[in-house]
C-alpha cells in the first residue's frame, strides 16, 4: 500500500452511508484521521441523528483507524471544519459528498423541493469548503473534491434541481482550482456512479447490487493524495470504469456583421465539431475570443 495518508487530516461529508461511507474507510486505513460527518436523515433531507455517523467511526477505530463523528448538516461547514480541527489540529481534505435527492418534474416541483436541494449540495459545498480554506491557505496544503453527476453534466427527467445544483458544483471547483493554485490547494470534480440508497430509488436492483461504491474509492482516494497534481478537472467513475470528462468547443464559424439569417445558413458549420479544440482556462478562452475579435473586424 504505497498511497499513505499519515498525518494527514480528512472530512468527509455524508460518509454515514454509501459512497461517503467507502472513502472514510478507505482512507482511515491508508493512515489519515477522518472526521467522518453525517446528518443521518432520510434521503430527501427531512431528520436527523447520530446513528450513521456513530457507526462509521466504530467500524474505522475496530479496524485500527482515527476517526471521529461530526453530525452537523453541512451548511453549517464551519461546526464541522471545527471538529476537525479541535480533536485533529488541522484540515487537509475535504471531501464534499453529503447529498440529498428531491426528483420531481418542474411543473410539481415546490420551493422547498428547490431549496433544500441547493443547501445541501451547493450551500453545503461552499460552507465546509470555506471553512477549511484559511487553514489550507495558511498550510499551503490542500485537497478538495466536490460531487458532481452525469445528471449535473447532461441533465435528467425530473432532477432540474439536482441538476443544476450538481452543474453549480463544476463551477465552483473550476474556480477554486485557480484561487488555490498559489496556496498549492487542489480542487476537482467527482463524477460518480454507484448502488447506495439514493439510486436504489431511480435503478433495479440488480444494477444497485452490482455498482459497488468501492469501484468509486480508488479514484477518490487518488484524487485526494498529496501526488496527485491536477486541479479543475472532472474524473469519472462508476462500474470499475474511470476517466475524464472534458469541455472542447467547436471550431465554429466567424461571421461579420451576423443576422439570424447569416446564422440559420451557416448552421451547419457553426455546429461543426469537426477539428473541435480543448479549451482548459478562461484565460485560454478569453485569448481565443481576441482573436476571434481580430478575424472578425479585419474581414468586416
Ligand atoms: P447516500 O444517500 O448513500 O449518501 C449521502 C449521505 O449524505 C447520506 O449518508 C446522508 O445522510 C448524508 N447527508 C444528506 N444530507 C446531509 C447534510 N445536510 N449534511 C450532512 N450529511 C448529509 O448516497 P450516495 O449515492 O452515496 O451519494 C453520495 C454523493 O454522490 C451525493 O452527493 C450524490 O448526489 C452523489 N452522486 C451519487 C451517484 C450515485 O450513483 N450513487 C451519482 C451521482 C452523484
Amino acid at each position: 500500500m504505497s498511497l499513505r495518508f499519515d498525518g494527514k487530516v480528512a472530512i468527509v461529508t455524508g460518509a454515514g452511508g454509501g459512497l461517503g461511507r467507502t472513502y472514510a474507510l478507505e482512507l482511515a486505513k491508508r493512515g489519515c484521521k477522518v472526521v467522518v460527518n453525517d446528518l443521518g436523515g432520510d434521503r430527501h433531507g427531512t431528520s436527523a441523528s447520530s446513528s450513521m455517523a456513530d457507526k462509521v467511526v466504530q467500524e474505522i477505530k475496530a479496524a485500527g483507524g482515527q476517526a471521529v463523528a461530526n453530525y452537523d448538516s453541512v451548511e453549517f461547514g464551519d461546526k464541522i471544519v471545527k471538529t476537525a480541527i479541535d480533536n485533529f489540529g488541522r484540515i487537509d481534505i475535504v471531501i464534499n459528498n453529503a447529498g440529498i435527492l428531491r426528483d420531481v418534474s418542474l411543473l410539481k416541483m415546490t420551493e422547498l423541493d428547490w431549496d433544500l436541494i441547493f443547501k445541501v449540495h451547493v450551500k453545503g459545498a461552499y460552507a465546509v469548503t470555506k471553512a477549511a480554506w484559511p487553514y489550507m491557505r495558511d498550510q499551503k496544503y490542500g485537497r478538495i473534491v466536490v460531487t458532481s453527476s452525469n445528471a449535473g453534466v447532461h441533465g435528467n427527467f425530473g432532477q432540474a434541481n439536482y441538476a443544476a445544483a450538481k452543474s453549480a458544483l463544476i463551477g465552483f471547483a473550476n474556480s477554486l482550482a485557480q484561487e488555490g493554485a498559489k496556496y498549492n490547494i487542489l480542487a476537482n470534480t467527482l463524477v460518480p456512479t454507484a448502488g447506495s440508497r439514493l439510486t436504489e430509488t431511480v435503478m433495479p436492483k440488480n444494477l444497485v447490487d452490482a455498482l459497488k461504491p468501492e469501484y468509486v474509492t480508488p479514484l477518490v482516494t487518488y484524487m485526494v493524495h498529496e501526488s496527485f497534481q491536477e486541479s479543475g478537472k472532472l474524473f469519472e467513475a462508476g462500474a470499475g470504469w474511470y476517466g475524464t470528462i472534458q469541455y472542447y468547443k467547436g471550431k465554429g464559424k466567424v461571421i461579420s456583421n451576423a443576422t439570424a439569417d447569416d446564422i440559420a445558413k451557416n448552421w451547419s458549420n457553426i455546429t461543426d465539431m469537426a477539428g473541435a479544440e480543448f479549451i482548459g482556462t478562461i484565460s485560454e478562452q478569453s485569448g481565443r475570443l481576441m482573436a476571434l475579435l481580430d478575424e472578425n473586424e479585419s474581414s468586416s
